[in-house]
């Protein structure tokens, strides 16, 4: 089994340009005061910029060695850090509107905060793998599609379903006890595999294993979850009860300390809180419709549905891995500032571990001889000058 190197704050990952630290944010979750101490500390100690991660968490990169002690203890005084043991093992997605927006069905902070809290309650489970995923949608089925090993989604307002691996063995819940029965699904899992193995879906016969040791599940394919849909929300959004929340991208997931600053100020003024999503954007609700449509371009960020930055994703690329073989943020940069918005997600990576690859995304990755571009009709090797109207192309599925 290979050794689980998934960075945390407490484990830094020496990358070219510096140590990286990774925070888990459950349910991509921040309250004002803890985004703002992420962006001091990203001018203080980073480069100036927290960077999103494809699960809604956030990184500080190109820290000096003598920097983690200090970071990790004002992580730790503003909530960011409630368990050293259970640090890695805390990736809790959420459906950003969490149950406000349309197809809501129910109210996943709460569940996100128990889930998180019984977690690091069981002294077993920071056993699990930094890679191991929960995900809690609110009914709009979007995170439900993000390859979690368990998922909770409701049928209604009243049952709750937990998928293991994305199969329906016909396990159902009350509202109440869903957090407690993903927290017994990843016990059993750990019971269930012998030899380390990281995920559920790489567990033979995992998903029916793990419902049989829950001992109430029976095997069925009930569950039929919608399409996911690629489109993060962005600009000005509805919420019900009145309210409104405001979605913005994040260019490349890289957000500034003063971008992070206002985005604080905004979250005081709805819930208390700042989402991150797994789309690499951002999100504050539960807003007057005035208040969110005159933050929409206060934000200093892209707020429009149709702007070219929508769906474009690249890994850390040259100089801030070893591993690049390209600056795969200026190329991609270069290649947005040439095209407008693409239909598919793109994904630009340095080499061919494509880290961070959304599902779905048309994949370009540097071969040290210019990119390949990879979409349904095959491999086709460019050089960065050719690229723009090719990855244009394949972005609207005419590759
Ligand atoms: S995909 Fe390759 S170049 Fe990019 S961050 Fe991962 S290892 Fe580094």
């Amino acid at each position: 089994v290979r050794q689980d190197a998934c960075p945390g704050a407490l484990r830094p990952h020496e990358a070219a340009d510096g140590l990286l630290v990774r925070v888990r944010l459950p349910g991509g979750l921040a309250t004002p005061t803890q985004l703002v101490t992420l962006a001091d500390l990203a001018s203080e100690f980073s480069d100036g910029h927290l960077e999103l991660t494809s699960r809604a968490n956030v990184q500080l990169r190109a820290l000096a060695a003598d920097s983690v002690d200090e970071v990790a203890a004002r992580l730790t005084a503003c909530g960011l850090l409630p368990s050293a043991s259970h640090e890695r093992v805390r990736n809790i997605l959420a459906s950003p509107m969490g149950g406000h927006g349309p197809g809501g069905r129910w109210l996943v902070r709460p569940v996100v905060a128990e889930l998180d809290e019984r977690m690091r309650a069981d002294p077993a489970l920071a056993g699990l793998s930094g890679r191991f995923l929960f995900a809690v949608d609110d009914g709009s089925c979007d995170v439900a599609g993000l390859g979690a090993d368990l998922t909770l989604y409701p049928l209604s307002g009243n049952e709750i379903a937990l998928l293991l691996a994305g199969v329906d063995c016909g396990l159902r819940v009350a509202p109440a006890g869903a957090a407690a029965l993903a927290v017994a699904a990843a016990s059993a899992f750990l019971a269930e595999r012998a030899d380390g193995t990281w995920r559920l879906a790489d567990l033979v016969d995992g998903p029916a294993r793990v419902a049989r040791r829950l001992a109430r599940g029976q095997v069925s394919l009930s569950v039929q979850l919608p399409d996911s849909v690629f489109e993060p929300p962005v600009g000005l959004l509805a919420e019900t009860g009145g309210t409104h929340a405001v979605g913005a991208l994040v260019p490349l997931g890289r957000l500034s300390s003063a971008q992070a600053e206002t985005l604080a100020e905004l979250g005081e003024t709805g819930r208390g809180e700042v989402v991150v999503t797994p789309w690499r954007t951002v999100l504050v609700g539960g807003l007057a419709k005035t208040t969110a449509a005159e933050w929409l371009s206060r934000l200093g960020l892209p707020t429009e549905r149709d702007s070219p930055w929508a769906g474009v994703f690249a890994c850390a690329g040259r100089p801030r891995c070893a591993k690049a073989l390209a600056d795969v943020r200026a190329d991609a940069a270069e290649v947005v500032r040439r095209t407008g918005r693409g239909a598919l997600p793109v994904h630009w990576a340095g080499c061919d571990r494509q880290c961070g690859k959304p599902a779905g995304a048309v994949e370009v990755v540097a071969t040290g001889n210019g990119y390949e571009v990879r979409d349904g009709d095959g491999t086709r090797l460019f050089s960065a000058a050719e690229l723009a109207a090719t990855v244009a192309a394949a972005r609207e599925g005419m590759g």
